[in-house]
């Protein structure tokens, strides 16, 4: 898995002023275990079920049918992303080598190699922003079944981007069947405190997606044994030649291609997707924006067909529609990014506005400030609370650390003569908060926000 970013195109549309550019991710592939550390892990594997049988922690009945998995990897529930990956590579069927290489579904989303090595496994790729999203623990490597943790494999260097490294960090968890799925390349330090022998749940957390051992980019390698230590392709299709047509491992088996939105975001400026190997991304993420400033509107997708056509709205914070463009997919990749520059003239709003990707029954929104001045005035320094000032469009924009208590914090504006104008009883919570008000044009106020325990005032311009 190499990352290569190319820029396709970049031109100005005949409408909008809005400057577009298209771009893509394509992932290559590397031998994601060797076989001698395969054979090593196998080894390690089955001492440890010795041990684990003997201390009666573990037994399996192979008269069980096989787990149904859910999907291993998530994202961090605190992220803003819609989805966190792709796929890049399934099992190999095609035991020819080199370049002689069949998926499941008949197609080549696989790879082998000179040496003889046919993919054994599922790689799921992070993206956007790969190595950011591991820095930032935003993909996790979840168990797709419930079963015993029989090994952990850490401490090794997690931000390989070529061969020849080597051990991984991984997980590997036996099911109930005795079946075993394997989660490997995760980040050092970043596994599952839980104990070899310690059962896990479906859907609970292994560790994060990195890129340790053979690897060149941050990606989770999932590879799954039967009850018989065979290995096996989780998917049912044509071309998989190793289990009955009818015998998905999967709870709900994705398509082969399955687009997804992954995200959109605002950023101050270019994304900078390769900075090196191993080395953060540069994202340009920004939410709030000046007076004067641009705004750029990258959306994320995966697996995208060509032809697909996607939407992209810009929404004032009065809900009415500032830009509004259909365009079609031009090319299939596996990860891919459109992005559109807004001058600072097309936001004649000030507040909080919204950038919309629609994708068929798919969207996504990004909510972002764009404001006249985002300079505070406070009476009284806050460290809870903030309140951009000048006031525009009779809109408070009250920013806060913290959500506050429901419906118990009050909101009384004065004049600055003192005389109590406005009494209201507000929601606050983390982030920026939007509070219309009917005021005087150009006039100076006082803004008193209080709860039981707090009391907070701020001097504003209408
Ligand atoms: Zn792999």
């Amino acid at each position: 898995m190499k990352k290569r970013y190319f820029l396709i195109f970049l031109f100005n549309t005949l409408f909008f002023s809005a400057q577009d550019g298209q771009g893509f991710y394509q992932p290559s592939n590397s031998v994601c275990i060797s076989p001698a550390q395969r054979q090593k892990i196998q080894q390690e594997l089955d001492a440890n079920r010795q041990l684990l049988k003997s201390q009666g922690k573990l037994s399996e009945n192979k008269m069980l049918s096989h787990p149904l998995f859910i999907w291993p990897v998530t994202k961090n529930p605190n992220t803003k992303y819609n989805n966190v990956w792709s796929i890049s590579n399934h099992v190999d069927h095609n035991l020819a080598y080199p370049n002689k290489v069949q998926d499941w579904n008949c197609g080549t989303r696989t790879y082998d190699t000179a040496d003889g090595y046919n993919h054994q496994g599922i790689d799921i790729f992070t993206w956007p922003f790969g190595w950011y999203m591991m820095d930032n623990n935003q993909a996790q490597a979840v168990a797709a079944a419930d079963g015993i943790i029989i090994g952990k494999d850490n401490g090794n260097f997690d931000r390989n981007c070529n061969f020849g490294n080597g051990d991984w960090n991984a997980v590997y968890i036996q099911h109930a069947d005795g079946s075993v799925a394997w989660y490997g390349h995760l980040k050092n330090n970043s596994l599952t405190s839980k104990a070899i022998g310690s059962s896990v749940a479906a859907g609970e957390y292994l560790g994060i997606v990195g890129s340790s051992g053979n690897s060149t980019g941050p990606h989770l390698h999932f590879e799954v044994y039967n009850s018989n230590n065979q290995l096996v392709d989780t998917y049912t299709g044509s071309c998989n030649t190793w289990t009955s047509s009818n015998d998905s491992w999967w709870a709900n088996q994705k398509p082969y291609v399955d687009p997804k939105i992954n995200g959109i975001f605002t950023h101050s400026d270019t994304a900078v997707f390769d900075n090196g190997c191993g080395v953060q991304e540069t994202t340009n993420f920004k939410d709030s924006f000046n007076t004067g400033e641009k705004v750029m509107v990258y959306m994320y997708f995966a697996d995208l067909p060509v032809g697909k056509n996607i939407n992209l709205k810009l929404i004032r914070p009065d809900n009415t529609i500032a830009y509004n463009n259909t365009f079609s997919n031009s090319a299939f990749y596996y990860a891919s990014y459109w992005y559109f520059t807004f001058q600072s003239s097309q936001f004649n709003q000030y507040g909080k506005w919204k950038a919309m990707v629609t994708v068929d029954s798919q969207s996504d929104t990004h909510e972002f400030m764009y404001g006249a001045n985002m300079g505070v005035a406070n009476i009284k320094s806050s460290k809870i609370l903030s309140v951009l000032n000048p006031v525009k469009n009779n809109q408070l924009q009250i920013i806060s650390k913290n959500d506050f208590a429901n419906g118990t914090t009050k909101m009384e504006i004065f004049s600055m003569d003192g005389k109590l104008i406005l009494t209201r009883q507000i929601k606050i919570k983390s982030g920026v908060n939007i509070i219309d008000v009917n005021l005087q044009k150009e006039q100076l106020y006082i803004v008193k926000i209080s709860d039981e325990s707090i009391s907070e005032s701020f001097k504003i311009n209408n």
